[in-house]
């Protein structure tokens, strides 16, 4: 049977074609390039090739290419290796003349290219020299800096890794306080997450077990909650300034410091919170109430006697008493009415800080109450030959306890008398301020230094000055009419300047019926 025999299908690249495409690819090159037969006879130059040596105006193709060079025998022999070479590229420097006649010192490359059916071509580039020596400049630069480049990738690699390792320590460390903290320490974000805490922190707060971090502190601890004033809609902790809190949660008073927490572009992150267990400190300090209240009662009844005899004694009632007699009586009385202060102010501190001082409010006529202290005050004033004014402007009246407002106003006037010397001026002002009433005790005694200033409304401190060393006192009274005046929504301010003089103001939200 005569089978058919199939047709060949692969294709086959023409002689023509392959110097067409070898032509083509030549004319894409940056650099001067030449297409010879196998005898150096020109076929091709590319257009660069044609602009530096004008090969085809000089030679015209067909045209032997060794008068291109200097030392025609080496680019014979060049043309020879590559020939041999069959394919391999095959390099030589050589001496090329250019188109206007200079010699150009080149780096001659002659490759053959195989072509099916007819002898083969070669293809020749010509690197100048000095363009040649600057690509290898350029290639050991760019090694040297991927070189740099290599070691100072290793020395951040070796950084990052002990910044890496700093850092676990520094975070090792912040667990370990955290841990070794007495208090509970708790930081959430503004959204009410926790950020950061505690076992300390979980237990004083009877907070659940597992891990806390994200949950919303607002649900986990309703008490804390409040405090933070954690909206129950949103959930978000908002921003406060730093303050202290007490507040109770199961059996246990609990004191949280509260602190804002910014970034470093002052941004709103949360809050951070120290949270200290008083269940115990606060048992002490109701004991410790407790006991000053009951030794100042116990003193306070022979007391009273004690001055009642002395009373009658100066007296006369029970027989005359020689003036020497009375002297010293009258010394034992005046120190039994410091006791007696004392031992007033005492009480009266240890019930307002035991929560005890009971207050009966009602609308208080500011002009009555300044008019008694005044009034009060004005033969002791005398005495000391003192301008003592008082200024109060008609119908301001206040909302609260008329007695203890008595003795708030009463410790600033008699502190106003006490540390004025003679001849000077103490003045009472009562008026109206931005919906609120100042009651103003200004004096020009002794004035009060900006850093006793700070610690004037603390327990017992008294200026150490031996202008006022002789002055009787206990350091109770201004701490005692801070707490009236906090009692009373209001506040007391001192504006003061030594051996000028001083101006106390206790303000208070007026009453509007
Ligand atoms: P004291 O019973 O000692 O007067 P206070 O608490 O009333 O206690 O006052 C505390 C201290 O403040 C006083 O000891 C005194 O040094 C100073 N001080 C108070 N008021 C004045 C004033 N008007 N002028 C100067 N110093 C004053």
């Amino acid at each position: 049977m005569n089978q058919k025999k199939p047709e060949h299908t692969t294709q086959r690249t023409s002689p023509n074609q392959s110097v067409e495409l070898a032509v083509s690819i030549l004319d894409l090159l940056q650099e001067p390039a030449f297409l010879l037969d196998e005898s150096s006879h020109l076929i091709h130059t590319n257009p660069v090739a044609e602009e530096h040596y004008g090969a085809t105006s000089r030679f015209g193709t067909g045209q032997d290419m060794g008068g291109l060079f200097h030392d025609k025998e080496l680019f014979q022999s060049l043309l020879n290796r590559a020939l041999e070479a069959g394919g391999v590229a095959i390099h030589d420097e050589l001496t090329a003349i250019d188109r206007s006649g200079e010699s150009v010192p080149v780096w001659a490359t002659i490759k053959t290219i195989p072509v099916r059916g007819r002898k083969n071509c070669l293809v020749m580039s010509l690197i100048p020299k000095t363009r040649e020596t600057r690509l290898l400049h350029n290639a050991r630069e760019m090694g040297l800096r991927v070189e740099n480049l290599y070691t100072t990738l290793a020395e951040v690699r070796a950084e990052l890794l002990e910044r890496t390792i700093q850092l676990g320590e520094q975070k090792n460390k912040m667990l370990a306080i955290l841990r070794g903290m007495g208090d509970g320490l708790l930081v959430c974000d503004g959204s009410g997450g926790i950020i950061q805490y505690n076992e300390v922190a979980r237990e004083v707060l009877r907070l659940p077990e597992g891990d806390l971090e994200n949950r919303a502190v607002g649900q986990l601890c309703p008490e804390l909650s409040q405090v933070l004033g954690i909206s129950p809609q949103t959930g978000n902790a908002p921003m406060q300034l730093a303050r202290e809190e007490n507040f109770i949660v199961g059996n246990r008073e609990l004191r949280v410091s509260i602190a804002p927490l910014y970034d470093n572009r002052e941004r709103y992150l949360g809050l951070v919170m120290i949270l200290q267990d008083r269940t115990k400190q606060a048992e002490i300090d109701r004991m410790k109430s407790d006991l000053i209240s009951i030794v100042s009662h116990e003193l306070r009844s022979p007391l009273t006697s004690i001055k009642g005899y002395i009373d009658l004694l100066i007296s006369g009632d029970l027989g005359a008493v020689a003036e020497e007699h009375r002297k010293y009586l009258e010394i034992v009385l005046n120190n039994a009415n410091r006791l007696a202060t004392l031992i007033d102010d005492m009480l009266d501190l240890s019930r307002i800080e035991s929560g005890k001082l009971t207050m009966i409010f009602g609308k208080v006529d500011i002009k009555y109450l300044c008019d008694f202290v005044y009034l009060t005050f004005k033969p002791q004033a005398a005495q000391k030959k003192l301008n003592f004014r008082l200024e109060v402007v008609e119908g301001l009246s206040i909302s609260g306890d008329m007695d203890r407002l008595q003795q708030a106003l009463t410790n600033l006037v008699s502190n106003a008398i006490k540390y004025t010397p003679e001849d000077g001026t103490v003045r009472i002002r009562a008026y109206r301020d931005n919906g609120n009433v100042c009651l103003e005790v200004s004096d020009t005694g002794f004035g009060i230094s900006p850093e006793n200033q700070r610690k004037l409304f603390q327990k017992f401190f008294r200026v150490k000055d031996r202008r006022t060393r002789n002055i009787g006192g206990t350091g109770l009274g201004l701490c005692i009419t801070k707490s009236i005046v906090e009692a009373h929504e209001g506040e007391v301010t001192v504006e003061s300047q030594e051996g000028t003089g001083s101006t106390f103001r206790i303000r208070l939200p007026e009453y509007h019926g």
